[in-house]
């Protein structure tokens, strides 16, 4: 059985006269995730994995078991310790990622939980940045903290202050990047130094970016979080998150993994794998539509201020040109002159894109922030957490750039006639 990533690519595939040159053959992300943690002959021949539906794995007598148990044998034992597709899209999603192991999650959510329990204990601390998801945020505050763990929050980019605020209890560094909605690009070469320089370990939630846009690991950082729900699914029809790092820091996470219980359903990891295949294609036609889709917004008079990093006005453009590749489909904006009910206008007369939470999927999904995750918050916090109340969060999909850009203008055209 194929286990390491490195291994799993088809080896036939790459069979070159030259031993080295084949060495020295890295393959690209496309031939990765159609090819990378398969088997090349599997089970009753078939080209796709088979979808294994066993809640339990059987043993031929009691000698199986004990052997099982003596020797570590590589078999099923219990689905909530692991389902054969799901090693399948963990050395996949490794693979694509650059790392030793990914373990799957069955929302991106469970994936950080499943990292903060399995390396924080009563009386730890863990900073922030602070331009996170809120969810994220609120699991530190308001229940990691009743099991004795300290959050700090600095501002994003502030390394100084991150710094500052590590002392001999700190355990963890966590920062998005591109940050959800700023769109805020971290310093990944600063960010993973501070952790080394301090012997804290780090943690980039690279859910916006994609390994396909920027790849943590190769700058130092121990573990890189994606929800899997936004581009590795890519198509808005399942939930699963992964974490990626090496063996021997991911060894107590899996542990911990198997009695949380946080899996996926042997279906919704068929679906994840499915939606793998295509994953470099959709990354090409999300940062396209996005780059394309940003420079329209900047350029019209209705628009008072786009962030995306792909855009020179963007606070960390330079930054992001050095360390991207291209800068994803996400983009917020603000409507010049608008309160939040003209802005909803502008959400409701869009035909394409649809009206939802979430990004990532081949379907251009818009909300307005307010509205969909701040409207019980009181107006002091949505300006802390820099929520305007003109704001739009636009995911650009892979429809054609020309019709997402047609729409939002005949969108922005008869919102101001209203
Ligand atoms: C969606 C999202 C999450 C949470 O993932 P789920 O799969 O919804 O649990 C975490 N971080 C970021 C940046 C996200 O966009």
């Amino acid at each position: 059985m194929l286990t390491r990533a490195s291994q799993t690519i088809p080896q036939e595939s790459y069979r070159v006269a030259n031993q080295e040159k084949a060495q020295s053959l890295k393959p690209g992300l496309s031939t990765l995730s159609v090819h990378a943690g398969e088997e090349r002959q599997k089970p009753i021949n078939s080209i796709t994995d088979p979808i294994v539906c066993a809640s339990t794995y059987t043993f031929q007598n009691t000698q199986a078991i004990i052997d099982y148990i003596d020797q570590k044998q590589d078999r099923g034992e219990y689905g909530r310790y692991g389902n054969p597709s799901e090693q399948v899209v963990e050395r996949k999603l490794a693979a694509l990622e650059g790392a030793e192991q990914a373990i799957l999650y069955s929302s991106g959510m469970a994936a950080l939980v499943g990292l903060l329990t399995a390396k924080l204990s009563a009386g730890d601390e863990v900073v922030f940045f602070d331009e996170c998801y809120h969810r994220s945020r609120q699991f530190c505050t308001q229940h990691l903290s009743r099991f004795g763990v300290i959050t700090r929050t600095v501002r994003t980019g502030d390394y100084q202050a991150m710094e500052s605020a590590i002392n001999q209890n700190t355990k963890l560094l966590i920062s998005e990047s591109p940050t959800n909605p700023h769109l805020s690009i971290v310093d990944l070469d600063r960010f993973a130094e501070i952790g080394k320089r301090n012997r804290v370990d780090t943690l980039i939630d690279a859910t916006l970016a994609t390994p396909f846009n920027v790849r943590p690991i190769e700058y130092g950082v121990d573990f890189v979080l994606h929800s899997a729900t936004k581009y590795f699914g890519g198509h808005n029809d399942l939930l699963a998150g992964v974490i990626s790092g090496s063996d021997q820091k991911l060894a107590d996470v899996r542990d911990l993994r198997g009695i949380l219980g946080s899996v996926n359903s042997p279906h919704n990891i068929y679906l994840l794998e499915r939606g793998l295949k295509t994953f470099e294609l959709r990354m090409q036609r999300h940062n396209e539509n996005g780059q394309h889709v940003a420079e329209f917004l900047e350029s019209h008079p209705a628009i008072s201020k786009v962030l995306y990093p792909g855009l020179p006005s963007h606070r960390d453009h330079r930054l992001a040109s050095k360390t991207m590749k291209g800068f994803g489909g996400l983009i917020t904006f603000e409507l010049a002159d608008a309160d939040w009910q003209k802005t909803a206008r502008v959400v409701d007369n869009v035909r394409i894109a649809r009206i939802a939470p979430s990004l990532g999927g081949v379907e251009s999904l818009i909300e307005q922030p307010l509205v969909m995750s701040y409207f019980n918050y009181p107006s002091s916090e949505r300006v802390k957490f820099g929520i305007t109340d003109n704001m739009i969060r636009l995911s650009c999909g892979i429809e054609n750039p020309e019709d997402l850009i047609d729409d939002l203008s005949q969108a922005l055209r008869s919102a101001s006639r209203t």
